[in-house]
C-alpha cells in the first residue's frame, strides 16, 4: 500500500467543494489503490457546511479515504499538502468594480500562495478554480518564490470539456471520436475554443460541421455555457466544474499517457511565450502531460482568425496582470 497524498481543497463548504470531496475520497483522483488525505479550508462562515460534509464523509466509509481535517489557517491547511484545489474565491456580485474584484481575491490568494510557499510539500501542484481563476493562480504564484513557477495552473478543462461535448453533438457523434480541440487564453468570456485542429473519427472537424458555426455561434456557445447552465438550472455549474478540476489534476499527475499523437487536454499554464503567449503569463493552451509536468503542444499553425482570437484573450490577461500589479497585489 502507499503512503497517503494530501490534498488541499479551499472552499470546502461550497457546492464545488460539497461535488469534489466525495469523488476524491472515492478514489477518482488517484486511482482505487492510492489513499487520500483530505484537507479542507474554509472562511469561518463556511466551516459548518465543511464540517457537515465530512460528517457524511465518514459515513461513505471510502477505503480510500485516509483522514478528513478542517482548518481555516492556510498556514494548517497546506502543511504537508501535495496537490492544492483552490476553489474558495471571491466571485463579481452586482456592481462590484474590477478592481475591488481584483482586490478581495488579492487578499485570499497572496496569503494562501505564501502559506503553499511555507508549508506545502515539495512536489505542491497548485489548481486554481475560483474566479478569475487565471489571474488568482498569478497571484498565488507571485507570493510563493520558492515554488516552481510552474506548480501553479487555472482550470480551463470545464471550457474544453463542453467544446468537445458540444461538438460531439454538432457532429452527431460520440465524445470518444472527438480529439485536438484546444482552448486557448482566458477563462472568461474572452477564452477561445478553437476546431482548427480538431478531428472527428481521425477526418478534420470543420470538414464536417459548418467553418461559419465553428466561428461563430460555437465559441459563444461554449464560453456562455455557464450562463446557460445557470438559466436552464437555476444555479451555476457545480457538478462539471468539479469533474473538471479532478480530470485537470488527474491528467497532470498520472499523464495523458496512452493518447495517441493530436490528442491533447487543454489547461492554463505558465506561459513561456508559446504561440506569441507574453513569458510569465498562466494561459490556457493545448497540453499534454507526462511525469507530473504539463508540456504545451508545440507547432499547431495558427491562422488569421485564430491569431485574432488568441491576441484578444491574452491582452485580456495581460491588463488583468497589470491591474494587480498597479494594485500591489503582486
Ligand atoms: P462554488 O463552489 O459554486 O464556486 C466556487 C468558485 O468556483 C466560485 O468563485 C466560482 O466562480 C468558481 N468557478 C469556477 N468555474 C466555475 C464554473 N464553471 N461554475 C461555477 N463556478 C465556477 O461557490 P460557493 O459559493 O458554493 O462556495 C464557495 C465557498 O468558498 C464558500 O463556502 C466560501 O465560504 C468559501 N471560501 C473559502 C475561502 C478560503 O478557503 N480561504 C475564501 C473564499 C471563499 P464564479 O462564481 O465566478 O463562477
Amino acid at each position: 500500500t502507499h503512503a497517503p497524498i494530501t490534498i488541499t481543497l479551499t472552499g470546502a463548504g461550497g457546492q464545488i467543494g460539497y461535488a469534489a470531496l466525495f469523488r476524491i475520497a472515492a478514489g477518482d483522483l488517484l486511482g482505487p489503490d492510492q489513499p487520500v488525505a483530505l484537507r479542507l479550508l474554509e472562511i469561518p462562515q463556511g466551516m459548518r457546511a465543511a464540517e457537515g460534509a465530512a460528517l457524511e464523509l465518514a459515513d461513505c466509509a471510502f477505503p480510500t479515504l485516509a483522514s478528513v481535517e478542517i482548518a481555516d489557517d492556510a498556514n494548517v491547511a497546506f502543511d504537508g499538502a501535495n496537490v492544492a484545489l483552490l476553489v474558495g474565491s471571491r466571485p463579481r456580485s452586482a456592481g462590484m468594480e474590477r478592481g475591488d474584484l481584483l482586490a478581495a481575491n488579492g487578499a485570499i490568494f497572496g496569503p494562501q500562495g505564501r502559506a503553499i510557499n511555507d508549508r506545502a510539500a515539495d512536489d505542491v501542484r497548485v489548481v486554481v478554480v475560483g474566479n478569475p481563476a487565471n489571474t488568482n493562480a498569478l497571484i498565488a504564484q507571485q507570493h510563493a518564490p520558492d515554488v516552481p513557477s510552474e506548480r501553479f495552473t487555472a482550470l480551463t478543462r470545464l471550457d474544453h470539456n463542453r467544446a468537445v461535448g458540444l461538438l460531439a453533438a454538432e457532429a452527431g457523434t460520440p465524445v470518444a471520436d472527438i480529439s485536438g480541440v484546444t482552448i486557448w487564453g482566458n477563462h472568461s468570456a474572452t477564452q477561445y475554443p478553437d476546431l482548427s485542429h480538431a478531428t472527428v473519427r481521425g477526418r478534420p472537424a470543420l470538414d464536417i460541421v459548418d467553418a461559419s458555426w465553428a466561428r461563430g455561434p460555437y465559441i459563444e456557445r461554449v464560453a456562455q455555457r455557464g450562463a446557460e447552465i445557470i438559466e436552464v438550472r437555476g444555479g451555476s455549474s457545480v457538478a462539471s466544474a468539479a469533474n473538471a478540476a479532478i480530470e485537470h489534476t488527474r491528467d497532470w499527475l498520472l499523464g495523458t499517457g496512452e493518447r495517441s499523437a493530436g490528442h491533447w487536454t487543454s489547461a492554463a499554464v505558465v506561459s513561456r511565450g508559446e504561440y506569441g503567449v507574453p513569458a510569465g503569463l498562466i494561459s490556457s493552451f493545448p497540453v499534454t502531460s507526462a511525469g507530473g509536468n504539463w508540456s504545451v503542444v508545440e507547432g499547431l499553425d495558427i491562422d488569421a482568425f485564430s491569431r485574432e482570437r488568441i491576441d484578444a484573450s491574452v491582452a485580456e490577461l495581460a491588463a488583468e496582470r497589470d491591474a494587480v500589479q498597479e494594485l500591489g497585489l503582486i
